[in-house]
């Protein structure tokens, strides 16, 4: 496999250059390699599992997570990455229902599962170990990683993304993005959320280093920004939510971080106002939106956000296919719409994954074939304008209200706008299964009214001019911030339990 030779290549070649860095917990890329060349034998001797048996490897953002990964797949086995944000119930679930032969445990600290050998990475001894032969990697078509996405139904699903998957994806990083080589990534999404691929395999394929910023640096901003300032990062790879995190600071421009040259977003909608404020703190900088779900493999689109196209829009596109993508617009019966008329976005190509581990119906009912590529309905709402793509909010969050239809991201959308508002959420108060009225949880801009009412009069008179009576939510509640997932997207859930609390 073209990514695993090449940094195979950069082991020899640098064998100093730093692969991955979290503070003072560092590795080189002749050490990542080596050390998981011979951890890659030592699992294949002593576990002996048949051959693309998934393994669960479990931490934060350790040096021993990229050289778990890299050990699983030399030893011919997809690996899943679990996070330590996740709950133990639910590591529990994964293990059981990924019919995983192993857990790898970086934290060293006792996990509490049973029925499961359990490798710690802080014990092993791999001084007498023999590197593994290229024989033992995963294969194109092999998995390389599963990862557990959240089921609708609570249930979480593994997507299987195979070797072939991830090349075409990082081969379509490193050649279409200005990613050049040799440079400092940002790696903020934990591994357990496929954003973090648009970091890690990019970065190692080019022979970049991976500059890792752990849970607990991101919780405390004094730190968070002391270690942006000495990153040198030059990628900056995460979802919109983080980076609006960081605009309460002022500080936060290319002052701080001067030698940023790239970010890259997806994961969930890049509101303009994100981007047109980037553009002014980092001038220099390239920003691009990218779309995609985990079971197309992180990304299928991209565009860069030009002050053009700022001005242009109105909502922000998701951009062009990937070259060798194709992405279709459906019917509620899964037919093909003509071009400018909206429905259900499918994804065809060589992104699209395995789909879901052990679970053959509902792979079935979501992944199909289409003109003879593998293809995938993702459940969100999008359209089609002189081949650029535009993605309008999941389908599930369309609503009926009083008999009137809408979608919950476009009242968002234009909450967003208002000159009151730095972010805002929309909660449909639905205490019989009907939902009687509509909840906008909103972080406000600073302003001078003396009185909440007053600021919900001004934000009232800006949305009437923008949208029908119906879709004006009926009650304003007030937060200092959104609170956001694990995965560094909009908490909905728990923005619903603070606004009824
Ligand atoms: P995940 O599998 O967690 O990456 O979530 C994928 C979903 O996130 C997609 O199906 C979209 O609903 C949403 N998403 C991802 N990127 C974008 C984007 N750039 N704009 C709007 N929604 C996005």
């Amino acid at each position: 496999m073209k990514l695993l030779t090449t940094i195979a290549q950069h082991a020899a070649m640098t064998p100093e250059k730093t692969a991955f860095r979290n503070g003072n917990d560092t590795i080189s890329y002749g050490m990542l390699w080596d050390k998981s060349s011979k951890m890659a034998s030592l699992i294949r001797d002593s576990f002996q599992l048949q051959r693309q048996t998934p393994i669960v490897v479990y931490g934060h953002m350790g040096t021993d997570m990229p050289v778990s990964f890299l050990a699983c797949v030399k030893a011919g086995y997809p690996y899943i990455p679990v996070d330590t944000s996740i709950p133990m119930e639910r590591v529990r679930l994964i293990v059981e229902k990924s019919g995983a032969g192993l857990v790898i445990n970086t934290t060293g600290v006792d996990l509490d599962i049973d029925n499961i050998s359990i490798l710690h990475t802080e014990a092993l001894q791999l001084d007498q170990t023999e590197a593994i032969e290229q024989d033992y990697w995963v294969k194109e078509n092999d998995v390389f990683y599963i990862i557990y996405t959240s089921g609708s139904t609570g249930n979480p699903k593994g997507v299987q993304v195979t070797a072939a998957n991830l090349q075409s994806f990082t081969d379509w990083m490193t050649e279409d993005f200005p990613l050049g080589s040799d440079k400092v990534f940002m790696n903020q999404a934990p591994f357990s959320f496929d954003l973090s691929v648009m970091d890690v395999y990019p970065a190692l394929q080019s022979g970049g280093t991976l500059h890792a910023l752990d849970k607990d640096v991101i919780s405390k901003p004094k730190q968070l920004f002391e270690n942006l300032g000495q990153s040198g990062i030059q990628i900056w790879t995460s979802t919109p939510s983080f980076v609006q995190m960081c605009f309460p600071n002022p500080d936060f421009d290319a002052t701080m971080l001067p030698e940023l040259e790239t970010f890259l977003f997806c994961g969930e909608v890049l509101p303009l106002a994100v981007a047109r404020e980037l553009k002014e703190r980092f001038p220099n900088a390239k920003v691009f939106n990218t779309y995609g779900p985990t079971e197309a493999t992180v990304a299928v689109t991209s565009i860069e956000v030009t002050e053009g196209l700022l001005s242009k829009e109105e909502a922000l596109p998701v951009g062009f296919p990937k070259p060798d993508m194709r992405i279709y617009v459906v019917d509620e019966v899964g037919s093909l719409l003509p071009e400018g008329e909206k429905g259900e976005l499918v994804l065809a190509g060589p992104s699209v994954t395995k789909g879901y581990l052990g679970e053959p119906q509902l792979t079935e009912k979501a992944f199909g074939m289409i003109e003879g590529l593998s293809s995938y309905r993702t459940g969100d709402a999008g359209v089609i304008k002189d081949g650029m793509v535009y993605c309008q909010g999941r389908l599930d969050y369309q609503i009926k209200l009083h008999g009137y239809r809408m979608e919950l991201e476009d009242i968002e959308f234009h909450l967003n706008q208002s000159d009151y508002i730095e972010s805002a959420i929309i909660i449909p108060h639905a205490p019989n299964e009907e939902i009687e009225y509509l909840i906008a949880a909103i972080v406000p801009k600073e302003h001078d009214f003396a009185k909440e009412y007053q600021l919900t009069a001004a934000i009232r008179k800006d949305l009437a001019l923008r949208l029908p009576a119906y879709m004006i939510p009926r009650k304003f509640t007030y937060h200092e911030a959104i609170p956001m997932t694990m995965n560094g997207k909009a908490d909905r859930k728990k923005m619903k339990e603070e606004v009824f609390e």
